[in-house]
């Protein structure tokens, strides 16, 4: 059985980024809801013995299970993106993960630029990485459920794009909602730590 992990903050901790209201619904409702549509569908099979990691790598690619890949990868973005942010996040990074986007994107100017472009740029719903992958950073983005961790590439950020994430405090302005997140809410600590852990 696979559980809905805590919020990192409170409903409030983000605003006026992200508004309670908005995450009323997009943990409480939209998270909540992959959950329990994971749990559904896996119970009673091979599959809830496995953790969560391991039950998208399984199914990943697979037509016979499409739902449950895309419910449990669901589940794990989601997580990842309320590491992602924080109170108070946001602006220049720091640490280990300074130096690296300036060495693989020439400046953090650059590197903002070019997330907030892929950001804006991914049609319809998804998700925009910051990765690794062989060494280098990357910003990657990827429709509906898929996942990084799915091909085997090391997410250090994320930002669902959505419409559920932002529509409430921001309606059409995806552009407006990438602005906050760089600059307000990124969790730079989350990120370093990815950067070093060995694992996916
Ligand atoms: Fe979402």
């Amino acid at each position: 059985m696979i559980l809905l992990p805590e919020l990192p903050f409170g409903n409030d901790a983000l605003e006026p980024y992200i508004s309670s209201g908005t995450l009323d619904f997009h943990y409480g409702k939209h998270h909540n809801a992959y959950v329990s549509n994971l749990n559904k569908l896996i119970d009673g099979t091979e599959l809830s013995q496995e953790t969560l990691e391991s039950i998208i790598r399984i199914t990943s690619g697979r037509a016979d299970k499409i739902a449950v890949f895309n419910n449990a990868a669901q589940v794990w973005n989601h997580t990842f993106y309320w590491h992602s942010i924080k109170p108070a996040g946001g602006g220049i990074p720091y640490g280990p993960l300074a130096e690296k986007i300036d060495m693989d994107f020439g400046s953090y100017e650059i590197f903002a630029q070019k997330f907030k472009d892929t950001a804006v740029g991914q049609f319809g719903s998804g998700w925009a990485w910051l990765v690794e992958k062989d060494g280098k950073l990357d910003i990657i983005k990827t429709s509906n459920a898929d996942t990084p961790i799915a091909i085997g590439v090391k997410p250090l950020l994320t930002v669902d794009v959505w419409e559920h994430a932002y529509y409430l405090d921001y309606q059409n302005r995806r552009p407006d909602y990438l602005d906050s997140f760089i600059k307000n809410l990124i969790n730079w600590d989350f990120a370093n730590a990815n950067l070093i852990a060995k694992i996916i």
